[in-house]
């Protein structure tokens, strides 16, 4: 047996995928044509967020926040042991520490009865700044934002919500990815939504965040901050 069964979904959607690839080898915008445009737009309401700003993977898509964020060396990220590698990669490609916080034994998500214990023992035993928590969502269950956001906002630390295993899952009405300032999906096709190829989401309200992520995918667009970090598209085929 598949564990995940790529196939038997393809059959369901073979003609309009190879219709909608066709229109793209028509037109010709190979990347950021209006097909990505048209994805975002349908996942922001989907999530119920104002933006989404696809890219070139999941990874890609949680180090933008993050570069927005200005994090960087002598930072404090806390975040799950629990997760793809990838969580904690992208910390360590900006020069932050990852500090881990044990999962919860029924959800396998961070455990916020721990967060705030540890937050403190940062602040009074080591020099680093805690400036973010990224939980992670694991299973298709959102970690425990309620109780992650109290203890956030008491640090006044930013938080990523990592839902790259968890698109299309909820805690009552709030949608995976519409938690913490902002949040961020994968498109690899092993993931609950998943594409032919690379590709990522980062979802956030927060309008002057969502301009800066923009910039970021292009190369800086507009500012030469970013200039030296690559981040990448989703390009058009990926969309459709
Ligand atoms: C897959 C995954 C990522 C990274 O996504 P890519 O698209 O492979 O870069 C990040 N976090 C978790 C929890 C994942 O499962």
């Amino acid at each position: 047996m598949q564990f995940i069964d790529l196939k038997s979904q393809q059959d369901q959607i073979r003609s309009k995928i190879e219709k909608r690839i066709q229109n793209v080898l028509d037109h010709g915008k190979y990347i950021m044509g209006p097909e990505v445009f048209d994805l975002e737009e349908k996942l922001s309401d989907y999530v119920g967020v104002k933006h989404c700003i696809s890219c070139s993977s999941g990874t890609d898509a949680m180090l933008m926040p993050l570069m927005s964020w200005d994090v960087g060396p002598g930072d404090a990220i806390f975040t799950s042991p629990f997760t793809f590698i990838a969580t904690t990669e992208v910390i360590r490609i900006l020069g932050a520490t990852p500090v881990f916080v044990d999962i919860e034994t029924d959800t396998y998500n961070i455990d916020p009865s721990l967060l705030d214990s540890q937050i403190q023992r940062i602040i009074k035993e080591t020099d680093l700044n805690p400036k973010a928590i990224i939980p992670v969502d694991l299973f298709g269950l959102p970690a425990n934002y309620p109780e992650i956001m109290k203890i956030a906002q008491k640090h006044n630390l930013y938080v990523l919500e990592d839902g790259a295993q968890s698109f299309g899952g909820k805690i009552d009405e709030g949608k995976s990815c519409s938690f913490g300032d902002a949040a961020t999906t994968s498109f690899f096709p092993a993931k609950p939504l998943g594409c032919y190829g690379d590709g990522g989401a980062v979802f956030t309200d927060n309008d002057e965040l969502a301009e800066k992520l923009r910039s970021i995918r292009v190369h800086g667009k507009g500012t030469h901050k970013y200039d030296n970090v690559r981040t990448g598209r989703l390009t058009t085929i990926s969309a459709v």
